[in-house]
């Protein structure tokens, strides 16, 4: 039986801040957002969520739902810095971590022997850690597999804990409302309702058939996580070959430049991840992805040494050439890392 934990931080940001900052401390707080019309929040605390205020939320319509939210501007470096804190302390229970953000990581810790290899008292043990050492808390999933595990974590947020058993795990899924399986967005979700389709306890009793015909390979993912299934294994840093970032669209578009506009929210997203990754930028290729509102997908990618924003416009341009008019419902970028054997061979000295 393989053992996952899934680990988020308590809106990270938000908490660093107060943590660090007295005057944050009691009042409704979001980070990021700039005031002017295309400011975006990136994350808020528990007292501005009482008023709805919410991640990925334009700033405008966060001040009009709390007048007196406190917009501080975000200090990267410092999150980068206690990330790296946070992650050291997983290293001490098992190097099989997959970073999803700066805050929030999976898990392996089958093999972890410590504890008499109890996934749930390592979680525990790990939030302890965390909190002692960086005054900030965590929430934590314990599950058989990843996609539990992180559903889990959120179960019983802010600095909480929540463990799906093997027992557990099926009743679990059962009643779980579709929109919680990672990766079933807004727009996946809506036409999911559409055919009636609530829970996991729904799609099981849905034809698998139709279920594929509608949804192409997604489908079959659906189907998968509604049983309880998922057999990834995690994406541990040494073996990624890739970084991506994509967004699912609140609606298809079907404007070049909303597309163009896609790529320049995307790419700041695309810079951080692989700043975690590879923080020397070693990268081999770039590449741009679209999913159609027929979901079919195109990707369009060209080896390029150097992390440009102006060539994924370039790519772009090549995919768009690709619609046939139809509307984009996904925008992604990637890029791929250069592996570890022709990094070895980049650093070979000069002999002679
Ligand atoms: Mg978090």
């Amino acid at each position: 039986m393989r053992k996952f934990i899934h680990i988020d931080m308590d809106c990270f940001y938000a908490a660093v801040e107060m943590r660090d900052n007295p005057k944050y401390r009691n009042v409704p707080l979001a980070i990021g957002g700039s005031k002017d019309r295309r400011g975006v929040i990136s994350t808020c605390n528990y007292q501005a969520r009482k008023y709805g205020v919410r991640s990925a939320m334009p700033t405008s319509q966060a001040l009009k739902l709390c007048p007196n939210l406190t917009l501080a501007p975000g200090r990267m470096e410092v999150y980068k810095e206690v990330s790296k804190q946070i992650r050291q302390i997983f290293t001490r229970y098992t190097n099989k971590v997959e970073p999803l953000s700066l805050d929030e990581a999976y898990l392996d810790v089958t093999d972890c022997e410590l504890y008499s290899g109890s996934a749930t008292l390592i979680a525990q043990d790990i939030r302890r850690a965390i909190f002692s050492e960086t005054q900030l808390t965590a929430s934590a999933g314990v599950a058989p597999c990843k996609f539990v595990a992180k559903i889990a974590s959120d179960e019983n947020k802010p600095n909480g804990i929540c463990i799906i058993t093997p027992e557990q795990l099926d009743d679990f899924v059962l009643g779980l409302p579709l929109g919680k399986i990672p990766g079933v967005g807004k727009v996946t979700l809506g036409k999911l309702n559409s055919i009636e389709l609530y829970t996991c306890k729904d799609v099981r009793a849905y034809p698998f058939n139709d279920l594929i015909t509608r949804f192409g390979k997604f489908g079959n993912t659906i189907w998968d996580r509604s049983h309880g299934r998922d057999f990834r294994s995690l994406e541990i840093e040494r073996k990624r070959k890739s970084v991506g970032v994509e967004r699912t669209l609140p609606e298809d578009i079907y404007s070049d430049e909303d597309c163009y506009k896609m790529v320049e929210l995307l790419y700041p997203k695309l810079k951080e991840r692989l700043q975690l990754v590879s923080p020397q930028l070693l990268i081999q290729s770039q590449g741009i992805k679209l999913k159609f509102n027929d979901f079919q997908q195109t990707t369009v990618e060209h080896k390029f040494h150097t992390l440009s924003k102006a060539y994924f416009f370039d790519l772009l341009r090549d995919g768009l050439s690709r619609t046939a008019g139809r509307g984009i419902r996904l925008v992604g970028l990637h890029v791929g890392l250069i592996g570890s054997e022709q990094n070895k061979q980049l650093t070979l000295p000069f002999s002679g």
